[in-house]
């Protein structure tokens, strides 16, 4: 897309969650950031020489969206709302881009970029994005899959405003919305957390019996401490969705 459909939509939503001043500017700058400071891949060739190569717009990767998103979420956690928009902004530009096809070899992209900047970011589509919203990373990250890259220029500028509203609002949503998801994220981080401290000691039991030669303990001290840790197999998820909510610090 071009830079003023980038802002064209980054404005709608700003008005939609009344944004205004350094939070709006840094909004606008962040919108239009992977254009002029690229994100970049490594490729790794069969010989171990490392490449790099400009992350595609039409095709961002999840994990590298995703990766601005946690940036957001984490600066909105601790205030920091310019840094918030910014890194936000970034992850739009990606989402907005991944509504626009290409086409065949790239033929009818510019035309459609250029019919698309003559358009109005649709109001409604940004409003139906913040009703939708859903505070969690699992949600956003189905999102940023969910969006197709359309060839109707309407249908690519309505395809970017809608998942770029619906991922800004899930990324901020206030944390009274969540509330009874923060304290169940809670209670199981800190269940899992002491279930793999007892899983770690059970296993530095096992080793020491066996180097006294009490077998039948070491066997059964292994056993213990591989049922618990596979108990606690979803302890990173568990983790990750405590980050989210704010409820562990990382
Ligand atoms: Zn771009």
């Amino acid at each position: 897309m071009k830079w003023k459909s980038h802002t064209a939509i980054a404005r709608a939503i700003a008005e939609e969650a009344n944004i205004h001043g350094e939070c709006r500017q840094a909004l606008y700058q962040g919108v239009i950031d992977p254009d002029r400071s690229p994100d970049y891949h490594r490729n790794q060739s069969t010989n171990g020489i490392n490449t790099f190569s400009r992350a595609a717009h039409h095709h961002p990767s999840t994990s590298m969206v995703m990766s601005y998103v946690w940036e957001a979420r984490k600066a909105y956690l601790e205030n920091d709302d310019v840094a918030a928009m910014r890194s936000i902004g970034r992850a739009l530009h990606y989402i907005q881009d991944k509504s626009v096809s290409r086409g065949f070899r790239g033929w009818t992209h510019d035309r459609r970029e250029e019919a698309i900047s003559k358009l109005e970011a649709p109001a409604e589509e940004v409003k139906r994005g913040f009703s939708e919203a859903q505070s969690s990373p699992d949600f956003v990250r189905e999102c940023i899959v969910a969006v197709k890259n359309k060839k109707n220029p309407h249908k690519a500028l309505k395809e970017g405003t809608y998942y770029s509203a619906l991922i800004f609002a899930s990324v901020f949503s206030p944390a009274e919305n969540s509330c009874e998801m923060r304290d169940k994220s809670l209670r199981q981080y800190k269940h899992r957390k002491i279930l793999l401290g007892v899983s770690i000691m059970t296993a530095a039991l096992a080793a020491v019996s066996l180097f006294f030669e009490i077998y039948p303990l070491t066997a059964a001290g292994a056993l213990a401490a591989a049922i618990m840790f596979a108990e606690n197999r979803h302890y990173k998820d568990v983790k990750r969705k405590a980050s989210w909510y704010g409820t562990r610090k990382s």
